[in-house]
């Protein structure tokens, strides 16, 4: 893997890269008629753990990985610090019992396997520690085009896997997920994942979440009703080389 050298601005690099991006989501939140700003989770995906650790002494509570290894191993390093972490990336049913040991949350839940294998594994966990219920996200694919190429359900498919989240025990439904396709506009796929949660929550009017905005377009979610921005490279910078 390409090991970076340790530098020794890494932590005004992230400083910076925090307030840039605190700030802008600050500037966009202004602009809408919501109370409460969304809530920023910081994408540290191939960064390594002291980066991590670096952002939860700048403030950073919510921190989101993409891949079941990766993260578990971050997560016990970390285990120390007070974080939350988000599972964001494409779930293999069998990493389920690993994920559920150290996620608060999935925002990547987009089939009934899925959705079972997580019920699963977090009964088991529920037994042997007391946790709170696993908040499910499903996760919606707004590309048309590719059949689900960025992972994620068919908007038709969101009410039965709504209902089976629903019901599923460990699991609590916090509401929808997108990543705007690429090479659209962003402001109209996340008007779509709008009216989505819309219908979502007048079934279930608990489950308000809208996980959508990254580095390149959080403004564009935060304007249609995003509760949670996934923010990484802009926070981080341009991430290592995939190992
Ligand atoms: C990597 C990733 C992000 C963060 O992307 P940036 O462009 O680095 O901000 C957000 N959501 C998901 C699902 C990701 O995989």
């Amino acid at each position: 893997m390409g090991e970076l050298p340790a530098s020794p601005d890494r932590r005004s690099q992230l400083s910076e890269g925090l307030s840039r991006v605190r700030a802008r989501i600050t500037a966009a939140a202004g602009g809408s008629a919501r109370t409460a700003e969304p809530q920023l989770i910081v994408v540290t995906k191939f960064h390594p753990a002291e980066d991590v650790r670096i952002l939860s002494e700048l403030g950073v509570s919510d921190v989101g990985e993409n891949r079941a290894q990766e993260a578990a191993a971050k997560a016990a390093e970390l285990a120390d610090l007070p974080l939350r972490w988000h599972f964001i990336g494409q779930l293999q049913t069998n990493k389920a019992k690993s994920v559920v040991k150290f996620a608060a949350s999935v925002h990547s839940v987009d089939r009934a396997a899925l959705v079972d294998a997580l019920s699963k594994a977090m009964v088991a966990e529920q037994e042997a520690t007391g946790r709170e219920d696993l908040l499910c996200f499903i996760q919606v694919n707004l590309d048309d085009a590719a059949e689900s190429g960025r992972g994620g359900a068919a908007p038709a498919d969101v009410p039965a896997l709504a209902q089976r989240i629903d019901a599923a025990p460990g699991l609590q439904l916090a509401g929808v997920m997108a990543v705007a396709p690429l090479g659209a506009d962003p402001g109209a796929a996340f008007a779509r994942l709008e009216g989505i949660s819309q219908s979502l929550t007048r079934q279930y009017p608990a489950a308000t979440a809208i996980s959508a905005g990254m580095s390149s377009d959080l403004e564009e979610a935060v304007r249609h009703g995003a509760t949670h921005l996934r923010v990484g490279s802009d926070v981080l910078g341009a991430r290592p080389a995939m190992r």
